[in-house]
Formats: C-alpha cells, structure tokens, sequence
C-alpha cells in the first residue's frame, strides 16, 4: 500500500536540512559513479532525486504561496547549496563514465532511453571534454551567464529611465482601471512599463502620444531613440552569439541551433524552419485580409502604434460582449464540478476532495482514483491573496516512487468569494485552470518508477506543454460548457450566443497573431545557423512575414529577453510546435469519438502514463497513427486555407 503523500508544510531548519539532504546525494553519487548497473548507478542517484526533490518543492511552494521575510531569507540560503549540488553531479567525469558503462549492460526499454538522454545531458553540459577545451567551454559559460543578465540590467535600466507627466486629456479612451494605474498623487504619469504600455497603444486616443510612447519603446537598449544610449545592448548580443556559436562548435556541432534540438523533440533547425515557413504561407493571405478589414474601419493606413487601437475598437464592435457578462455563469462550484467530469470521461479516473489540515484554508485536496484504488493528490490553492506570487503554475511535490504517490500542487490566483455572491470566474481564468490541471494530470498520471522520467520529468521542452495545452481546448466544447456552467443565481447554462461570440473573438486576427510569432521564431532559430548580421536576418524573415511598415528605430531585438537573457535561444519556436501537438492531437480525439472515446485514452496510456521514459515523438506517433500534422492549429486558430 502506498501512503506516504502528504507534504510536511510546516518545514524547519531547512537550511540545515537540504545541506544534510545534498551532502547525502553527493556521497551516494560517487558510490554510483562506481557502479556497474543500473540499481548501482541510475536507482541510487533516484533516490537522492526523489528525497532532495519532495523538500526543494515544499519549500519553494511555500515561498511563493505564503511568503514572509525570515522564511524567504533561509529560503534563499537554500538555493546556491541546491544549485552547487546539481552542478556537482553534472560535471562528475566518472560519473559520466558510470552511465557509458551502463549502456553496454542489460537494460530494457525504458532503462536504454533514459540512459541515452542523461548521456546526451551530460554531454551538452560539457563533461566530455578533456583538457583545453573543456577548460574554454566553462570560460564560456561563465562569460554567457555575466553577458545574459547585463542584458536583462540594460533593458530594465532602459525601461525604467523614461517616464512622462501627461494630463487627463491625453488618457481619452481611458477606463477607470486603467486610470488608476498611472496616477500618482495627483499626476498623471505613464512609463514603459509593459502594463502602462500596453494600455497606452490599446486606449489612448492621442495618436501623437500613441506614436511617441511606441518609439520610444521599441528603440529600448539601443544606440538610437529617446531612451539613453549607455544601455545600448547591441555588442552583447553579437557577443552572446559569437559565444554561442563557439561553445557548440567545441560539442562537435556546427551551430546553436543544432545544439538547441539535441534536448528537444524535433530532429533539425531545418526541420522547424520547414515547419514555420510552412505556418507563414498558409496564414498568410488570412492576415492579409484582417489588416485590409482593419484599415478600412480604421479609415486610414495604419501605422504600429495603431494597431492595438483599432484591434480593440474592432473586436468591441465585432463580438459586443463585456467578459463581465459571462462571469455569472461561471461560479467556481460548477467549474470544478465540471472540470472534474470532464477528466473522468477523459481519462476514466475519479476526483474527489478530501479533508486533510493544510497551510491556508483556502486549499483544498483533490484525490484521484482508477480502479485500483487511489493514484495520487492534487493540493489546489486557487484564489489571490496577500502574499502570494502572481500567475498560476503547477508544479511536482514528489512523484510515483517507492511507497510514494504522485502529489502535484495547482496554483491560481482567482477572485475569492465577495459579497455573498460565490467565485465567479473569468472565462481566461478557466482556460488557465484548464491547463494547470493538464499539466498535473501528466504527473499524476504516470506508470513510471524511475524519478528521473516519471510524469513531467524527462520529457523534452518543445513537449512538456503538450497536457497542459490540449486540455484546454476542451474549454470550447459546448458539451464541456454545459458541465462548467450554471449562473450563480438561476442555474442557467450559458446560452447559445454568448457562447458563439466565446468562439468566434478566441480568433480575433488569428491570421495576424500567427505571422508575428512566426517572425520571432524564424528570426531565433536562423539567426542561431547563421553568423550573419543578426538584424540583416530580421530583415530577410520580415520580407515574408511583415505586413505593417517598419520605423527606422525598431530595434526589439535589443530587448528580446527570451532570446539573450532566458532560456528560450533557438527554441522560440517551441511555442508553436507544442500548439501544433496539441491542436492535432485534440482534433484526433475530437474525430475519433470525442471526450468518452479509445482515442482519449490512448492519450492517456501513450503520452500521459509514459512520462520522458521512452521517445516523445514516437509515443505521439503510437498514439496518433502519424506524426502531427499543423491543420489542427489552423482549425482551431479558424484559419481557412
Ligand atoms: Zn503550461
């Protein structure tokens, strides 16, 4: 009987603890650095994993959930101990050495592909590299991470270093939200932060501001605009690229791009170029057509700083709906309900809360069962509050291990009940709650024992938001509307129309969207192939994707935080190829008998139970009769080719 899955959320001496619990997996990774099997080698250091794991999780939930100065300051003592103990590992030779051992041994299937993956970790992190070389590769990595935060310092310096007093006639357009955002005493100051901003090119009927704050922004960190000059990021990023380009020659590979898919489920840069490019031509006239309808309500040609105007204006005219009218169908009863039937049709699994003690109230806690018996939990802690981080995520207390059931946490920051009245949740809420709830059932859902691979572990980075993506498009059934909605007051299911204009404003300027994240993409991924002028590049992409002119100071490049200062280089793109996976994998079920059908549970038994043990494309392969095709997207996007 498995039974040991309730996290300890009253955590002490944690510093103490995670020194002990690091030196303890240090100890055990050079008695596996010894071995000659797999319980010698892979299932020692799992179970380090494992115990190291469940506390770093507690602690790092409670952080952001329940956040007080003196936790948050041992909190953070923990972190470089757990960041030095995995570099540790990564960078053991004969640790390295154990693994290429136990390649030869007798392994099965599952054992054989993790196996390969940590090699192929171990690699990218440079361990095979003797002498000189691996002495460049370390400079080099040290020399990226000092380059990639003066990156991200500049754009924050820039961003921060300009701001305007403007009156209340210039914020015409105005709602009182946005109003209340900008005043300071009894001022009226906006800035280039990404809200202000935003509000700024959607609200304001000021074109001339419209246009000033657009220039000003998109020529942040550069050597031009208004902003200054000290914080131009132009030679760090061609540094950060030479570098780059360096660090995978040294691997043997001929570029970053190619070093990026090693860890990834797609086989080449040209194989995502194909796939973008394809994207842009069949997206293209669509686009063609939004910016044509746009311009003509607009009465003019339209400039950049007009876009989100006249988009807003648009849509308002188009789908005459407030998302405060959906907001009483939705009470946070009937979306968990039906959230819940939802799954157990999907998956045929049932979810019920239980009672247990938690760190706030407000959490509750979701047990999931088959039949066989209970699989796992859910801690769900879903409304805002003081203290808590922004945003929603899910992430993995422990997984299925030993006599430990998977425990996933779902974090959202939703209205609370007010006023008598129930939660009531916004329709992007839901979707939200929809993915979150994706992405723990990969965890929870797993058959695989082996930490290093079980649920969300080990699964490469253009699949991990394969779950969580394709659970929500379930949100746009009418069948799924019926289960999560029923008004507060008169129990009434969302009617017909509402419902319609849901549909058809999810698509608003599809065609534009598409374009523009192809754009990005295509740029990262060619200018990670080539050593060419990374703007030159920019310009190339724009020649197919661009359809609104380009001002002389646009240089968001120098601001492009993804791609030189976060994780994303060479691997924008993942965005899309995970909504193609998705989509495609949805519209397969959807055609192959919906919600109750073999083909949603083959989801589950081909991607869900499998986790990173075994070949992520392959396994989309086995469960799909092919491999993905992008007309999903397209239909889902309601793009017609
Ligand atoms: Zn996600």
């Amino acid at each position: 009987m498995k039974s040991n899955q309730t996290p300890n959320f009253n955590p002490k001496n944690i510093v103490n603890n995670i020194t002990k619990l690091t030196e303890n997996g240090l100890k055990k990774s050079l008695i596996a650095s010894n071995g000659n099997d797999w319980d010698s080698v892979v299932a020692l250091l799992d179970e380090s994993e494992h115990v190291i794991g469940r506390e770093m999780s507690v602690n790092s939930h409670l952080n952001a959930v329940m956040f007080s100065e003196s936790f948050n300051k041992e909190y953070e003592k923990t972190l470089p101990i757990i960041s030095n103990y995995y570099s540790e590992i990564g960078a053991n030779k004969s640790l390295y050495e154990a693994f290429k051992r136990l390649k030869k041994s007798n392994l099965n299937k599952q054992q054989k592909h993790i196996v390969k993956d940590s090699l192929k970790g171990f690699e990218l992190s440079g361990v095979g590299l003797e002498g000189e070389h691996s002495d460049r590769f370390k400079a080099i990595q040290e020399q990226l991470s000092v380059l990639s935060n003066q990156f991200s310092k500049n754009v924050l310096q820039a961003t921060n270093s300009w701001k305007k007093t403007v009156s209340i006639d210039d914020l015409k357009g105005y709602g009182e939200a946005e109003i209340s955002k900008v005043k300071v005493g009894d001022e009226y100051v906006i800035n280039l932060q990404i809200p202000v901003y935003i509000d700024l090119m959607t609200y304001a009927e000021n074109r001339e501001l419209r246009e000033e704050i657009y220039r000003a922004y998109i020529s942040r960190a550069s050597d031009i605009g208004i902003t200054p000059k000290e914080f131009d990021n132009r030679n760090i990023m061609n540094e950060i690229l030479e570098l780059r380009l360096e660090l995978s020659k040294l691997l043997g590979l001929s570029n970053y791009a190619e070093y990026s898919v090693q860890s990834k489920m797609v086989e080449s840069p040209e194989e995502v170029i194909r796939f973008l490019e394809n994207l842009v031509d069949l997206s293209l006239s669509q686009a063609k057509k939004e910016l044509i309808d746009l311009e003509v309500f607009a009465g003019h040609a339209l400039m950049p700083w007009d876009l989100m105007f006249y988009s807003e204006k648009l849509k308002q005219k188009m789908f005459d709906f407030k998302k405060s009218d959906l907001k009483p169908f939705f009470p946070e009863s009937c979306v968990l309900s039906g959230l819940f039937s939802t799954i157990q049709r999907l998956y045929s699994v049932t979810l019920n809360e239980i009672e247990q003690e938690c760190y706030h109230n407000d959490v509750r806690v979701i047990e999931i069962k088959d039949k066989r018996g209970s699989i796992g939990r859910i801690y769900i802690d879903i409304y805002a509050r003081e203290n808590k981080r922004g945003g929603a995520w899910m992430s993995d207390f422990q997984g299925l291990y030993n006599d430990s059931l998977p425990v996933a946490f779902v974090v959202c920051n939703l209205n609370s009940p007010k006023g008598g009245k129930p939660a009531l949740f916004d329709f992007d809420e839901i979707v939200t709650l929809f993915h979150e709830f994706g992405h723990a059932l990969h965890h929870l859902l797993t058959k695989v024992t082996f930490p290093c691979a079980a649920g969300i572990s080990g699964v490469p980075w253009d699949g991990v938001e394969l779950p969580s993506q394709y659970m929500e498009n379930f949100c746009y059934e009418r069948d799924v509307i019926d289960l999560i909605s029923g008004h507060w007051e008169t129990g009434k299911k969302l009617p017909d129309d509402l419902f319609n204009k849901v549909i058809a404003s999810k698509n608003f300027q599809s065609g534009l969207q598409m374009l523009r994240q192809c754009e990005f993409s295509l740029w990262d991924i060619r200018t990670h192939i080539s050593d060419q002028d990374t703007y030159k590049i920019l310009d190339t992409v724009r020649l197919k994707t661009s359809l609104m002119p380009i001002i002389d100071e646009n240089r968001f490049l120098n601001s492009f935080s993804h791609i030189f200062s976060g994780g994303y280089a060479a691997g924008y793109f993942s965005y899309k190829w995970a909504e193609v996976l998705a989509a495609d994998a949805y519209e397969y079920v959807k055609s192959s008998g919906g919600i109750d059908s073999k083909a949603a549970n083959d989801f589950r038994e081909c991607i869900l139970e499998v986790g990173g043990s075994l070949d992520f494309m392959q396994q989309y392969v086995k469960f799909r009769g092919g491999r993905p095709k992008i007309e999903g997207l397209l239909k889902a996007s309601g793009i017609t080719i």
